[in-house]
């Protein structure tokens, strides 16, 4: 295992061909990328590399099987321009359940906090300035070796790139409370952030938009009940001033914003538990009066305040102020640009 990363950078960067402060997320992406190779049981040649295409066999197993995972995760700049990283160990140990869940390699969590660091302080100009915009990080990982044949790859690649994501104003979603398809079910992939999850997930969430909601409300896989997700968020309520989020049965992701708020909220005062929730009780809390707010959390968004959950038979509204919502959402993108103290010690400076 090497663990120095060798550096070839670009001759002339991109950078100054894009708007960064007017960029759509996804669609640009920085210079260079962090590889690594795994073969005969190791991980070798750690290098940063300027971005190109990598030539990939038709038998490619990534490609039949699906040994995929990817991690999402940003980059912001601190009061004095320093790149600073969100949790990136807790990027890298889902990264390895994820990895462990679909029978892949586990790459190194210092190594992977390492490679983001040197990466991010090397695209350092491709991170936007303006509140609420950020560098978004993929590192992934899949498995390149070409066989044809149901068992594990013995090679795969880990890749790092980035794509500058400009500001992002979130205004509130409308859930369709999905009761035909479901995301994920216990003992399946639906913890782990392995990519055939996001293709399963794409036409039911193209339904629900075509009858003009935002986003899937995932319910359990049994009895259609209990809430799990929205879209690719954690979800919580606030009832009657206590916060309420679905317990991580199985089924569910652990959202790296999800814990971060949970500490958040428990910093100023509030009680969070973390229970399965139904959909009736929130229906009966909607009913008494007692629901108060609700929303998504995700390293895309960050905090995505709920209008309104319904399907054919449902129709659940919000009340229209969350003042809750916004002081979390306010406190979070506070921290990740050190405009307030990280009293909880979650930023990493990349250098
Ligand atoms: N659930 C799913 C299915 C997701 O894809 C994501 C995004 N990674 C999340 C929840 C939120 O996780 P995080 O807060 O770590 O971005």
């Amino acid at each position: 295992m090497t663990s120095e990363i060798k550096i070839t950078k670009v001759t002339q960067s991109r950078v100054s061909e894009v708007n960064l402060e007017n960029i759509t997320m996804g669609t640009n992406f920085t210079d260079h990328m962090f590889i690594c190779d795994y073969e005969n049981g190791e991980w070798n040649n750690a290098r940063i590399e300027p971005l190109v295409l990598i030539p990939t066999h038709p038998a490619a197993m990534a490609l039949h099987y699906g040994q995929a995972i990817f991690e999402g995760m940003k980059a912001t700049l601190g009061k004095d321009g320093t790149p600073l990283l969100f949790r990136p160990e807790e990027n890298a140990k889902r990264m390895n359940f994820s990895a462990d869940r679909m029978g892949m390699p586990s790459f190194p969590e210092d190594l992977f906090v390492e490679a983001l660091k040197q990466f991010t302080a090397l695209e350092k100009n491709w991170i936007p300035k303006s509140t609420g915009s950020a560098l978004y990080l993929r590192p992934f990982m899949y498995a390149d070796e070409a066989f044809i044949g149901m068992r594990a790859a013995t090679s795969f690649k880990f890749i790092v790139m980035a794509s500058p994501a400009g500001p992002f104003f979130s205004r509130k979603i409308k859930l369709f409370a999905e009761k035909k398809y479901v995301r994920a079910v216990n003992g399946g992939t639906g913890e782990a952030k392995a990519a055939g999850n996001y293709a399963a997930a794409i036409r039911p969430t193209e339904y629900a938009k075509a009858k003009g909601f935002d986003q899937v409300l995932w319910l359990d896989a049994q009895d259609f009940e209990y809430i799990q997700e929205v879209g690719t968020m954690n979800i919580f309520f606030k009832i009657d001033g206590k916060f309420i989020t679905p317990s991580l049965t199985g089924s569910i992701l652990s959202g790296i914003t999800r814990m971060s708020v949970i500490d958040l909220l428990r910093s100023k005062g509030f009680e969070v538990t973390e229970r399965p929730i139904t959909i009736s009780e929130i229906i009966e809390a909607s009913k008494n009066g007692t629901l108060e707010e609700a929303f998504g959390t995700g390293t895309a968004v960050g905090i995505a305040m709920v209008e309104e959950i319904g399907n054919n038979d449902l129709s659940i509204k919000f009340p229209a102020e969350n003042p809750v919502s916004v002081m979390v959402n306010d406190t979070l993108n506070a921290i990740k640009v050190q405009d307030i103290k990280d009293e909880f010690g979650w930023i990493v400076e990349a250098k």
